[in-house]
């Protein structure tokens, strides 16, 4: 499952980051993870790996929030720019490459504890 490797680098993510502020179990209360349409995630496969990945770790318990940005292509030959839907990447106006120019992020956004 695509959905468990791309959660692993995210809880890592998460974990240093709690380890270096030192923060410790039960305070996370939401994690905010951005992940672009290009990944075709499946939000329960995210969440049911998001809750196997952490489990015995300090973020146990603790939400995966995820927003997803559309994907996004810009022509290399027109200039085109707008919307695509993966698997088909080309210019909707005259047919060419396009470059992908949103919609590919992956990252950890933010961090929610609790006081
Ligand atoms: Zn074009």
């Amino acid at each position: 499952m695509h959905e468990i490797s791309i959660c692993q680098s995210l809880v890592s993510v998460v974990l240093d980051e709690l380890t270096q502020r030192a923060i410790g179990p039960g305070r996370l209360q939401r994690v905010r993870v951005v992940a672009g349409q290009l990944h075709q995630l499946v939000p329960d496969a995210l969440t049911f790996a998001y809750e196997l990945l952490t489990r015995d770790t300090p973020a146990a318990g603790s939400q995966l929030e995820v927003r997803t940005p559309p994907l996004e292509a810009q022509c290399r030959s027109c200039g085109w720019r707008g919307a695509i839907e993966p698997p088909v990447f080309l210019c909707e106006a005259c047919g060419a490459g396009v470059d992908i120019k949103g919609g590919d992020e992956l990252f950890v956004e933010e961090l929610e504890l609790a006081d």
